[in-house]
Order: structure tokens, then sequence, then C-alpha cells
């Protein structure tokens, strides 16, 4: 399969359709971003690497790093933490409160904002230096310290993040947050924050595609099974309340962020990343999701 080629051809087909998605402007900062910008970038497990447009500028990855951060607390916790978070995909928007009532406090799965603030509380009561401990992690899994958190970008969903402070005081109220909420918030907004390009991105989730073994050292990030159970959760629960839609279109285990990111893995194949900063009602990348849907199609490669 010659993997450039396709990129670049569906890539200069994607970029002139017209887009109709909307900034997250929810988060005042992430509006200042250029919605023109378009990168994809490609790594496979036989070492091909190949990127068009902006796949090295540096973006807000947002709820993408909530798997890094299920990762981090899986390693520490193992099982337990299906104790405290749900597998199921919840078919509502990612910042939904609805199921929480019913669910007595318990998210139905670790990508709903919801999922991530437990996730970042189980990271909290576990970690000496949350900040500290979680960047490291994230820089030595990628081999790259040049990753960063944006404080700016923090900051700025911090002020308007009134939902995050519902969701997780609300979760509190069933006893189900160990820390002080405000505690948790910082730390989950500083998660969100992270920046990285779709270089990084594809380098860094393709151990997700080589059964939890990094590429270059060999060394274990998650087991076997471990690595399996993220990639299904990407699958089932990665876009909210689009995953099926996703699942149905692209058909590859995958998760989006409101910075217009997708990172996409296939097993034993490849990782790739796509940015558009434009999204679509569900908040998913509307560029992003057209490309990874025309290179499936194309490629003929899903896990289905
Ligand atoms: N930080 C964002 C929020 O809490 C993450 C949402 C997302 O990327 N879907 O709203």
């Amino acid at each position: 399969m010659n993997f450039e080629d396709l990129i670049q051809d569906i890539y200069h087909k994607i970029k002139t359709i017209e887009d109709p998605g909307e900034m997250a402007s929810y988060i005042p900062e992430l509006s200042k971003v250029d919605p023109t910008n378009f990168g994809v970038h490609i790594s496979t497990i036989n070492n091909i690497n190949f990127g068009i447009g902006n796949y090295n500028d540096k973006f807000s990855i947002q709820s993408i790093a909530k798997v890094l951060a299920l990762i981090l607390a899986y390693r520490i916790v193992g099982d337990e933490i299906w104790n405290r978070v749900g597998v199921e995909p919840s078919g509502t928007a990612f910042n939904s409160l609805v199921q929480l009532e019913s669910d007595q406090g318990i998210p139905r799965n670790p990508f709903l904002n919801a999922g991530a603030i437990v996730v970042s509380d189980i990271l909290l009561s576990n970690l000496k230096n949350p900040k500290e401990d979680f960047i490291a992690f994230v820089r030595s899994i990628s081999e790259n310290k040049t990753i960063q958190y944006s404080n700016k970008i923090a900051q700025s969903e911090k002020k308007v993040g009134y939902r995050n402070v519902a969701l997780c005081n609300f979760i509190k109220s069933f006893g189900r947050i160990e820390n002080e909420p405000s505690d948790v918030l910082d730390f989950y907004y500083d998660l969100c924050s992270l920046e990285m390009s779709c270089k990084e991105l594809s380098e860094l989730f393709l151990f997700l595609a080589n059964n939890g073994n990094d590429i270059k050292s060999n060394k274990s990030v998650l087991s076997e099974s471990q690595s399996k159970r993220i990639n299904a959760l990407m699958q089932t629960c990665g876009f909210y309340d689009e995953s099926g839609e996703f699942a149905f279109k692209v058909g590859l285990p995958g998760k989006s962020g409101v910075g217009g990111g997708i990172i996409a893995i296939h097993p034993d194949q490849y990782a790739i990343a796509v940015w558009s900063p434009k999204l679509n009602k569900k908040g998913n990348s509307h560029k992003g999701m057209k490309f990874l849907e025309e290179f499936t199609t194309r490629s003929e490669l899903s896990i289905f």
C-alpha cells in the first residue's frame, strides 16, 4: 500500500471542500486558532512516516489527552479502575450530566468529561506531583521532551468551565471523587491543554498498534490485553454520540478532541493523526472525519 500517494490525494481533495464546522469557541483561547489549518501524519509499524500540510504544528489535543490519562491510571491501579468508571458507550454529548444521576456518579466511560474527571481524581490520589508526573509519563512514552501544557489554554478553559465544575461536584456528591474538586479540575484542565503536532501524536500512539509495545525500544507501555481494551474503548466511546458513525464510516479505534485533532489506530498497521480545527455538531473535526472515512475506504484497511 502506497500510503504517501493516497494521503496526498485525499488531503488535496478534502482541503478544498466546504467546511460547515465551527471552532470550539466555548474555550475562548481555542477560537484564536487559524481555522484553515489542516495536517495529517501517519506512522506505521514498518517505519513509514509521512506527513502533509500542518502536520508539524502543535495544537491543543484536548480530549485526546483523556486516553493518556486513562493509560497512566490503568498502569497504576489496574482493573480496579473499572469500579470507578464504566466501559459502555453513553450515546450522549461529551459534557453531559444526565446519566450520572441514575448511575450514582459512575460515568459510563473514561472518555466523557465525567469519566476523565474521575480518572484525573484517581491520578491525583496516586501521583506525588500529578502535573509533573503526568507530563513526564507522556514524554517518556513519546521519547519527546518538547511536549508541554499550555497554561493559556488551561486558564482560558478554567474561567468558563461551569459544566465541568458541575460534573465534578455532582460526582463528589455521590462520594465518588476523593480529592478537592478544584484540585481535580485544575489537573483536568492541564491535561486537556497538552499541545502536540500530528507527527508527535501518531508517533506517540503507535504502541497501541503494536500490542502495547513501544516500536523503537520494544518496551511495554501496556500489556497486550490492556492495549486491546484501550483500543476497544476508543472504538466504542472515542467520539461520544458519534462513535457509532465513526465505526460505521471509518472503522478504526480513535479519539477526538475539541481542538480539532483526531488520532486513529489500525492494530498491527499504523497510527494516523489528523488536525482541522472546525468541528461538527458532535464536537468532532469535520474535515478530520471526512479525511479518515476516505482513507480507510480507499485503502480498504479497517478493522472490519
Ligand atoms: N477540555 C474539554 C472540555 O472539558 C475537552 C472536551 C473535548 O475535547 N471533547 O470541554
